[in-house]
């Protein structure tokens, strides 16, 4: 393990033009490497110094060591990042601590899972790309944004696009991995408040990063929406899961076609059932929410579904 620098100290060391250009520079001359070789490219201290606009080589010298071990790693070929240096090159160059760019509401397919309205809207609402009901102008989904993919995105594009991610993500999290910094994520699954309980939705999961102490919420029906055993089941019938948004799958739980319910306590155990016509896939869950049980039925009441 290496020694901890307060973070003060560490963000500090990027209070200077020099360095952060030298930090840009070097991910800049590793993307033009032609490379076929997987390990990090190093760039020496004359590649280094005919990219950066820096008066002497002492000054040069000075900010290189001022930026290594903490955000390079010097060898004898010269320099490449460090994780941290990685990160902070990553983020410097995404330009993802500025602002994201505001988009025009979108108006986007989806159900609201309070009134049942089918229009929906799609906006930038702070750092969240927010869908509201056009009826009861409640938010449905939100969903952080970056500013790069609102730039590298637009229009039905960025829809697609958070879709995609929201369904990366919300599968990494049921896996126990924080999206965010990949840390370890503890989960419990909590009763809602009165207030904020529907006819369909009593169960919230709750993931918390042990890490970077990100939260993570969903309905617990949520939980397996995105599972290899939905994502099979779904394939089946032509629907491709993975690339529908949470407020897709709104109409579901809406209509009471998908259901999640406590079936024991002492521990708890919950059930999930997702019904199509007359096929059913039902899922059970622990107290953690961890998937113990799949099973594929046909439903006994096709004649009342149908
Ligand atoms: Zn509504
Ligand atoms: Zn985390």
């Amino acid at each position: 393990m290496g020694v901890k620098e307060p973070a003060n100290a560490v963000f500090g060391l990027l209070s200077d033009e020099t360095r952060v250009e030298i930090l840009r520079a070097i991910a800049v001359a590793e993307s033009e490497h032609e490379n076929a070789d997987p390990s990090p490219a190093e760039l020496s201290f004359s590649e280094i110094y005919e990219r950066i606009n820096v008066d002497n080589t002492s000054k040069l010298s000075y900010h290189l060591g001022e930026l290594t071990e903490t955000f390079l790693r010097k060898s004898d070929d010269g320099y490449s990042f460090t994780h941290a240096g990685e990160q902070i090159v990553r983020f410097l160059l995404s330009g993802n601590y500025e602002k994201p760019a505001d988009f025009d509401p979108q108006p986007t397919s989806g159900t609201c899972l309070y009134c049942g309205e089918t229009t929906l809207i799609a906006q930038l609402h702070h750092q969240y790309f927010q869908i509201e009901c056009a009826s009861c102008e409640r938010p449905v989904s939100a969903f952080p944004i970056t500013p790069a993919q609102a730039r590298s995105w637009t229009d039905n594009d960025l829809v697609d696009n958070v879709k995609q991610k929201q369904a990366i993500d919300y599968e990494q999290i049921r896996r126990g991995t924080c999206p965010e910094c990949a840390g370890r994520l503890s989960t419990e699954v909590a009763r809602l408040p009165e207030s904020q309980r529907t006819e369909t939705i009593r169960h919230l999961v709750v993931d918390r990063c042990r890490e970077c102490l990100r939260r993570y919420n969903s309905p617990l029906t949520y939980r397996v929406a995105y599972h290899p055993a939905s994502v099979a089941f779904h394939w089946d019938r032509g629907i491709d899961i993975t690339s529908k948004g949470l407020w897709e799958l709104h109409g579901h739980v809406y209509e009471g076609r998908w259901v999640s319910e406590r079936i024991s306590t002492d521990p708890d155990e919950y059930e999930i059932v997702l019904r199509y016509d007359g096929d059913i896939l039902r899922i059970r869950l622990d107290s953690y929410a961890t998937i113990t049980h799949t099973e594929r039925a046909r439903s006994r009441d096709v004649a009342d579904q149908e």
